[in-house]
């Protein structure tokens, strides 16, 4: 049995170009091209942040799709719930705009669509192959792949520099 896939972040990768949010925001745009989605209505939103800690690292944040997911847990209105694919989604006509799915979430990565109302957050694309951030990010500081692969990526990486005696 395949497993899931998850975006994961390599931290050390990221240059803070935000390359990752505009993609998000095309590809949650009407029309899925940068030029028309800068005017369209509603504005299409990004669903991954990146974040600056100083003095100089960027951190990508988006959602996790949490297994015990604390906003799926406290939505009032029913409007959050898991696709067999394992994704936590919002089904923006069931949202009341209470946000308390946004008071709940460790990673504050909730957004709140000032046109709409509405809640939204990471839905991995569904109408493509690969989610767009990762797609679109230039030193593939995101990568979707199942904690298994990934986690082995870091062992190979980790094996490598304790070979070399560099150490991290
Ligand atoms: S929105 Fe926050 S709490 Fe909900 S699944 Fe995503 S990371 Fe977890
Ligand atoms: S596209 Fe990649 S390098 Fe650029 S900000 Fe996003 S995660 Fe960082």
């Amino acid at each position: 049995m395949s497993q899931s896939k998850e975006i994961f972040v390599r931290l050390d990768r990221c240059v803070g170009c935000h390359t990752c949010k505009i993609a998000c925001s095309v590809e949650h745009s009407k029309s899925k091209n940068l030029f028309e989605a800068i005017s369209e209505q509603p504005t299409p939103k990004t669903r991954v942040y990146v974040e600056w800690v100083p003095p100089d690292r960027k951190v990508p944040i988006l959602c996790r799709h949490c297994e015990d997911a604390p906003c799926m847990h406290a939505c009032i209105s029913g409007a959050i719930s898991r696709t067999e694919e394992g994704i936590v989604i919002t089904n923006s006509d069931k949202c009341i705009g209470c946000w308390t799915c946004v008071m709940v979430c460790p990673y504050g990565v909730i957004g709140r669509h000032l046109e709409t109302r509405k809640a939204y957050r990471c839905d991995r694309c569904p109408d493509i192959q690969s989610p767009a951030c990762v797609d679109a990010c230039p030193t593939q500081a995101l990568v979707y792949r199942s904690v298994a692969a990934f986690s082995g990526d870091v062992r190979q990486d980790v094996a490598r520099e304790m070979v070399s005696g560099e150490g991290r």
